[in-house]
């Protein structure tokens, strides 16, 4: 999964390129910085390995997310159809631009269940948020005619899924905007960072400003910039920049590495008849970050849990139903509203009309669910012997 793995000579010589000229910050500074300007380069670099029309570089995956949401228009009262599995980062972001996040059922794909997205929708619907959790990806066919027929704006969550594709097309470049976090843990990494990726040149164009204070960047210099609207600052530094441009060099060949570690760990656990897989909407597109497998029950997956414990091999392994930043059963501080600061009166009561919702759907398919990360550090020899544990420790707990 993450591109941190393979951090090494790439990344250094992009450092330093920024720190021989000492000008760490994107914009502005033309003359001193001897024409190094590596967000720029990673923005070109992402939009011809991603396909997408437009790039706006930010500080987080997060801000990037809040950025789109901002740039497509959504705010105040406007309701944002998500799923109850996902980073809780996807629901700050609509939480931060006054909107309300409304969580529905996943169904084995792991993401959006169609049929709750339109069971969800109300006049105030603005929005339908995907988001391709574990690598692979949402069934966009489905939630695509779903906001046609409803005129919503489609946000693809891409964050963990960099380089999965859905029918011939990047994950994160289908929808209106799509965003990618390099955060630390991610296939690609800037240390911290995200990007908005949209083929609208408009949304492009806001995206840029709001992530610096509304600045239009058509002055001669940042002092001459006019200010279209308000903006935040969600920068990203010309070092973490650095960074992503020497990773995305390589995210190729991280991609390839997480396919071949995939498919091999996938073999042994396929000789269980009692194991089966999550739902791929197109098979091919897999970024293969994670193998994720489902036992018949959750008394079984507690029971492999135990057993994957005992024999020492459970890092690496999650089981996100008792994980407290990916699924809702625990996010206490989000149905309780627990906020620093006061809310507004459609968010305070969405909030906490979670704390009574249910999700069944979600919780069986989450309660037997357990996702295998995949490492690029693996050998092939490492695979095998992992796969070959995997398969005794399964056999002997299940049978
Ligand atoms: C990582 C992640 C984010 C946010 O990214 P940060 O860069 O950590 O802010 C958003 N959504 C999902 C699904 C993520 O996994």
């Amino acid at each position: 999964m993450p591109g941190y793995e393979l951090f090494g000579a790439e990344e250094k010589k992009e450092v330093n390129d920024v720190l021989e000229t000492g000008i760490l910050m994107r914009y502005g500074f033309d003359g001193p910085r001897k024409g190094i300007w590596k967000s720029k380069e990673l923005e070109q670099a992402i939009c011809s390995q991603f396909g997408s029309k437009y790039a706006q570089l930010t500080s987080s995956g997060t801000a990037a997310l809040t950025t789109a949401m901002a740039a497509v228009g959504i705010g105040a009262g406007d309701e944002v159809i998500m799923p109850a599995f996902t980073f809780v980062a996807s629901f700050e972001a609509v939480l931060s631009m006054g909107a309300i996040p409304v969580l529905v059922d996943i169904d084995r794909t792991l993401t959006l269940a169609p049929d709750a997205v339109r069971a969800a929708i109300t006049p105030k619907t603005k929005c339908i948020m995907p988001v391709h959790m574990c690598g692979s990806m949402a069934d966009l066919d489905a939630l695509k005619a779903i906001c046609d027929e409803h005129h919503l704006i489609l946000l693809e969550d891409a964050c963990q899924s960099i380089g999965g594709t859905y029918k011939g097309k990047k994950l994160g470049t289908i929808g209106h905007a799509g965003t990618f976090s390099f955060d630390f843990v991610k296939t690609m990494t800037c240390g911290e960072g995200g990007v908005v990726m949209t083929n609208d040149e408009a949304v492009y164009t806001k995206a840029d400003a709001f992530t610096d204070h509304g600045h239009d960047h058509l002055g001669v210099d940042r002092g001459a910039d006019l200010h279209p609207y308000l903006g935040y600052n969600f920068r990203i530094s010309e070092l973490h920049a650095a960074v992503g441009l020497a990773q995305i060099r390589k995210v190729d060949h991280f991609l390839t590495l997480q396919k071949k570690n995939n498919q091999i760990l996938r073999s042994y656990l396929e000789q269980v008849p009692e194991i089966t897989f999550r739902t791929v909407p197109d098979p091919t597109g897999d970024s293969y970050s994670f193998l994720t497998w489902f036992l018949p029950s959750q008394a079984h997956a507690e029971k492999v849990i135990d057993a994957f414990k005992a024999a020492g091999i459970m890092p690496g392994n999650f089981y996100w139903f008792a994980n407290n930043w990916h699924y809702i059963k625990k996010w206490d501080h989000l149905k309780n509203a627990r906020s620093l600061y006061p809310m507004n009166d459609a968010q305070q009561k969405a909030m906490l009309a979670l704390s009574t919702t249910t999700f069944e759907k979600s919780d069986v398919i989450m309660s037997e669910c357990i996702s295998t990360a995949i490492s690029l550090v693996w050998t092939e020899e490492q695979v095998h012997e992992k796969g070959a544990k995997f398969l005794s420790v399964l056999k002997e707990t299940l049978s």
